[in-house]
């Protein structure tokens, strides 16, 4: 064990206690995570789920509300100073105001307070009065989660297992000619560190638009403040048989060490460890439309990120979370609104066997997690139209880039998940008997009624699985 990590683990030790006094004795605090790669739409979710707190007319499934317990949310100044605030009322007025757009997503951690108001139940209720119970909502980039499974890694073998990967993929081309001109052994030149870094990330980028997900590390993509620095300076490069002191291998070797210790470290330790419970956003559809690649790979990042709740796998983790551990994950399936709701079944059973497949290969026995199809933001209405002899159950709502009505059936999802995992894990090239379409729709104009949010599907089932207990 190196000292660092007793000092982790004795910063734990003091911090739990204080929570534990805290929460006994005054009000409970509970960390929410929400996480999923970019574009999963966790931007949005933090935003309506925080609307629709504060106006809950549209969450009669949060037992509490349902109950008529929870009597007041309201926001305050977070408990963190030194992280950015989740920018709610930017969002809100994106999403709400006169011309509706989607919000910018998310670049970096960031945090919002949202206090609640709640009579307990049973009994104890009327004795005790309202509680309040404060709901620390922290959201942060998937990307920088999957850099987890660095730790484990030397320069050496994540070398190797990237370049292998990116072998067969059309889009690594460039920087696969960039890495073969280089020598690794020669004397490190800055101006081709930063080139061949540069190339790493573009193709990293694309990876990421063609809908894959095993983009290390994760800061390439979204940099946060570290954008241009020597940790973020490096590459994947052939093995070199005896570098020397200054080599280009060495150097980049050197570097990938310090962005595991000052990058990923500092994260997991600062935020991931103190989160109680998580949800994690999937663009399941957006997988299933870019086709089986992108679904398998979703599939294998899944089961990386269920690792990663699962801190006897990991010496760091262990130290960090000292036993105390997330005691419920979500995965949501977001953008729900796509389909109409006689399909959303099978989007779940999608999701349900895709956490069962992370949960095999995690070797996870954890928190304990669910699966549910969810749209933060309800873009679309549900229409019935007749084709062909046949009803379609379609959605309608306003094209993102003309704003002008469409109606969208975006293909049947087969009732068995097996039918899109098998082939996508047997490496097929694209789906045999069907196509399956996405649609950017913007956010339909609202006229929200005193004390509602804005339309979503089951986020207040979302909330209940989440923090319910609790409240
Ligand atoms: P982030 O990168 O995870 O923060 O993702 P965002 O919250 O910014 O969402 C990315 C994009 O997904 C948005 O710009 C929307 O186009 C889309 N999106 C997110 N949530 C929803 C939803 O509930 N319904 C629909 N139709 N689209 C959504």
């Amino acid at each position: 064990m190196i000292l660092g990590d007793i000092a982790d683990g004795l910063t734990r030790v003091a911090e739990s206690t204080r929570n534990t006094v805290s929460e006994a004795f005054f009000e409970p605090v509970i960390r929410i995570g929400v996480t999923g790669l970019s574009r999963a739409g966790k931007t949005v979710f933090i935003t309506s789920l925080v609307a629709n707190l504060i106006g809950r007319a549209r969450m009669p499934a949060l037992q509490a509300q349902g109950e008529g317990r929870l009597q007041m949310a309201y926001l305050q100044p977070q408990p963190d100073d030194t992280v950015p605030r989740f920018d709610y009322e930017t969002h809100l007025a994106a999403l709400t105001g006169p011309d509706p757009h989607w919000p910018d997503g998310t670049r970096t951690v960031s945090e919002l307070r949202l206090s609640l108001r709640v009579l307990p139940s049973g009994l104890l209720g009327g004795l005790s009065g309202p509680r309040t119970i404060h709901l620390d909502i922290v959201d942060y980039p998937g990307e920088w989660l999957l850099d987890l499974s660095l730790l484990d890694k030397s320069y050496r073998e994540w070398s190797e297992e990237t370049l292998a990967r990116a072998r067969p993929r059309e889009i690594a081309g460039p920087f696969l000619q960039a890495v073969e001109a280089a020598d690794p052994s020669a004397r490190l030149d800055e101006p081709e560190a930063k080139a061949l870094a540069a190339a790493y990330a573009a193709y990293l980028t694309q990876a990421r638009e063609a809908g894959l997900s095993d983009c290390t590390p994760g800061r390439f993509l979204l940099p946060g403040d570290l954008a241009g620095s020597p940790v973020l300076t490096f590459a994947p490069l052939t093995v070199a048989d005896t570098p020397r002191r200054g080599s280009l291998w060495r150097e980049f070797d050197r570097r990938f060490e310090a962005y595991k210790r000052e990058v990923v470290k500092p994260f997991f330790r600062e935020h991931f460890a103190r989160i109680d419970r998580q949800v994690v956003l999937v663009d399941a559809l957006g997988a299933i439309h870019a086709g089986p690649a992108a679904l398998d790979d979703l599939r294998q990042a899944m089961g990386d990120i269920l690792g990663a709740f699962r801190p006897g796998r990991n010496a760091f983790l262990s130290q960090l979370f000292l036993g105390k551990r997330v005691e419920k994950i979500l995965f949501a399936a977001t953008k729900a609104d796509h389909l109409h709701h006689s399909q959303h079944p099978r989007l779940t059973a999608i999701m349900e066997a895709l956490v069962a497949d992370a949960k095999a290969r995690a070797d996870y026995a954890g928190a304990a997690t669910e699966a549910m199809s969810i749209a933060a933001l309800r873009a679309t209405t549900e229409d019935e139209v007749a084709h062909e002899g046949r009803t379609l159950p379609m959605v309608r709502g306003l094209l993102k880039e003309t704003g002008k009505p469409a109606a969208f059936y975006p293909g049947e999802l087969p009732e068995d998940p097996s039918h899109l995992l098998t082939p996508a894990r047997q490496g097929a090239e694209r789906w045999l008997d069907a196509d399956y379409a996405i649609m950017d729709f913007a956010p339909r104009p609202l006229t929200l009624k005193p004390g509602e949010g804005p339309p979503h599907i089951r986020l207040d089932r979302a909330l209940q699985f989440l923090v319910g207990d609790r409240l």
